[in-house]
């Protein structure tokens, strides 16, 4: 699998990742928070075939770019189900305080544990992973063939989401850190949203969570 990184800037500088089959160059984009088109000319130079949009949560900065990207390529949209909260709602998903009223359409919405696999990517198995806490819909997307984890604002590299948006609630967040995360093999790669990458290990056994 070939993990390509975007950072997009538009709104907030978000980490947008295509997760992409190396074998058929096609696979997934998560959380493309802002400039669209930027996006699109990364997926046609690379040559990258899209399935699916998979969102971490549904905040402004990461589904910034989702509704054009829909509709150039009609492809799924997918959030946890919790999502539809923000999805239809700008004062949850944040755009109405910060940048216009973003409300997603034809949003398909999975549960806990759902599996992300394609047969046209057959090396993509994606683990959707409820951790809510940052947001009440918040899943990490968790590939346990290659270790690596798209884990949204629940955790970045020292350091973990904000908990004073609607639906947010600290409590809840450090038990899906602990739980769902940390308790991943300590090799799992973290790849964020607005951080640099980092590992189980490193954050289990660093300044934060080392010491709880
Ligand atoms: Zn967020």
């Amino acid at each position: 699998m070939k993990i390509y990184p975007v950072t997009v800037q538009e709104l907030i500088p978000t980490n947008a990742y295509f997760y992409i089959d190396e074998d058929t160059n096609h696979g997934v984009l998560i959380d493309p928070g802002s400039e669209a088109e930027r996006l699109l000319s990364v997926m046609r130079s690379q040559g990258f075939q899209l399935e699916a949009l998979l969102l971490t949560h549904g905040h402004f900065d990461h589904i910034g770019a989702v509704e054009e990207l829909r509709q150039e390529l009609n492809i799924p949209v997918i959030m946890q189900e919790n999502g539809r909260d923000y999805a239809e709602n700008p004062n949850w998903n944040l755009s109405a305080q910060f940048h216009g009223n973003f409300i997603l359409q034809n949003v398909t919405y999975q549960k806990d544990g759902a599996v992300i696999a394609y047969p046209e990517a057959p090396g993509l198995h994606l683990k959707l992973i409820h951790t809510p806490g940052h947001t009440t819909d918040g899943c990490i997307y968790y590939d346990e063939e290659h270790h690596v984890a798209f884990v949204g604002d629940t955790i970045f590299a020292g350091s973990f989401g904000r908990t004073d948006f609607p639906g947010g609630n600290e409590a809840v967040l450090y038990r899906s850190i602990r739980d769902k995360i940390l308790t991943l093999p300590e090799e799992t790669i973290l790849l964020s949203g607005h951080s640099e990458e980092t590992t189980v290990g490193r954050e289990k056994n660093g300044p934060i969570w080392g010491r709880r």
